[in-house]
């Protein structure tokens, strides 16, 4: 992993957080800057820089955290009126840490286009 990497160290406990939750492959903690009334991050324990880094093989990595963010949505009770999951790729695309991340935000109506 690269060790100047923040969600690195934070998949590696090296840095603390508040786990939302957790398992072999992936990890949720509330964004530190929240843009919205529940607002966190979901990342793979597995350094990858962006999308456009993702490997053959972890298709089904991808497919697990997607299946598992409806889960922890309703978890934060965001579901029922519905959220946004947002993938932000190299300058563009806002990227400002370069760990593939979801910011799944909720508890606000969200307004589009995005900025
Ligand atoms: P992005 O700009 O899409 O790369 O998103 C990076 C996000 O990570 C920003 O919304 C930051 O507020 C958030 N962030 C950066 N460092 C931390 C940290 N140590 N703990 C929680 N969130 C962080
Ligand atoms: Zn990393």
């Amino acid at each position: 992993m690269p060790q100047e990497c923040i969600f690195c160290k934070i998949a590696a406990k090296d840095v603390p957080v508040t786990v939302i939750y957790e398992d072999e492959h992936m990890m949720v903690f509330p964004d530190i800057n929240p843009v919205a009334p529940v607002h966190v991050l979901v990342i793979p324990k597995k350094h990858i820089a962006n999308l456009l880094e993702l490997a053959p093989e972890e298709v089904s990595l991808m497919g697990h955290i997607l299946s598992t963010i409806p889960k922890i949505a309703s978890q934060l009770g965001i579901a029922n009126d519905g959220f946004r999951a947002v993938v932000n790729t190299k300058e563009h695309g806002g990227q400002t840490v370069h760990h593939l991340h979801w910011h799944v935000m909720g508890g606000r109506f969200m307004t589009w286009p995005p900025g």
